[in-house]
């Protein structure tokens, strides 16, 4: 009998740090969401500000390079500014969102707000298709639209942003590059990278026995309301709780979720960016 022996992955360096600010509120229904559901806008869904300022204060002797405001969707929170500006004191901040609270006049007011300081914001949208329609079946009906309007007008503004596609489909890569790049063209969107990760496989022996060079668990951890866990995907999820507090966390991590099996078989971080 053939015993599967998950990978474990141990932290180098705390470079990024993923803030959860609320794991159920959502303005969207997107089919493709890892998150489960079902979603929610009870107060205590969301992350106090309390909290952010004593991971922040935690954080003081770590060798951060940004911070990543991730959800369910970042944006809802009721606090959302102060948490920015917050964060924005400590290091460039990275906004990882559905695009749909990205109008002109937000966005304007994001450069104000970048302005204050010296360090930047980034965006982190997401698409699952080159193709409206195709993508729009996975993700909320109107997605793809207000993302290409969100980038455009980012772009306007001198932001940087990563455009982060799940390929749901399955499709060759340079196929993606080259339609999103043509894409980009026609609608004058700089600043803007693109990121291709593999579709989520299942935890099987073959796709966990493979080791990542580069994992997100590797170079950062994920704070929640309720602790600290190795990454995003497992926010929330006690295989993935290193602890309570980032003055005290596990380096290590056992590598043995779905999740893990979509970092095996990318070979390279998916939520940080840099
Ligand atoms: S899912 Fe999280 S814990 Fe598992 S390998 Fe990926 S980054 Fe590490």
């Amino acid at each position: 009998m053939s015993i599967c022996t998950a990978p474990i992955y141990k932290l180098d360096e705390l470079n990024n740090l993923f803030i959860e600010m609320t794991s159920k509120s959502c303005n969207q229904r997107c089919s493709g969401c890892y998150i489960d559901f079902p979603l929610s806008k009870k107060v205590k869904d969301f992350i106090t500000i309390d909290k952010v300022k004593e991971v922040i204060e935690d954080s003081l002797t770590e060798n951060l390079y940004c911070i990543y405001l991730t959800g369910a969707e970042p944006m809802t929170h009721p606090d959302f500014n102060s948490i920015l500006r917050l964060c924005l004191k400590r290091c460039n901040v990275c906004i990882c969102t559905n695009a749909s609270f990205l109008n002109e006049k937000k966005i304007r007011f994001l450069k104000k707000v970048e302005d204050e300081g010296c360090t930047q914001i980034f965006f982190q949208l997401s698409a699952a298709h080159y193709d409206e329609k195709e993508n729009d079946k996975v993700r909320y009906r109107g997605s793809f639209r207000q993302t290409i309007a969100s980038l455009k007008i980012l772009s306007r503004y001198n932001f940087e942003s990563v455009l982060c596609i799940q390929n749901y489909y399955n499709l060759d890569n340079k196929e993606i590059y080259e339609n999103l790049n043509s894409l980009f063209q026609m609608h004058e969107i700089k600043n803007t990278d693109i990121k291709i990760t593999a579709s989520y496989p299942i935890a099987n022996e073959e796709n966990l026995s493979k080791i990542s060079p580069k994992t997100d668990c590797m170079r950062g951890r994920s704070v929640t309301q309720n602790g600290i866990y190795a990454c995003p995907f497992l926010a929330n999820d006690y295989r993935g709780r290193v602890g309570s507090s980032l003055k005290n966390y596990a380096v290590t991590v056992s590598a043995e979720t779905d999740f893990c099996a979509t970092c095996s078989a990318n070979g390279d971080s998916i939520f940080a960016i840099g």
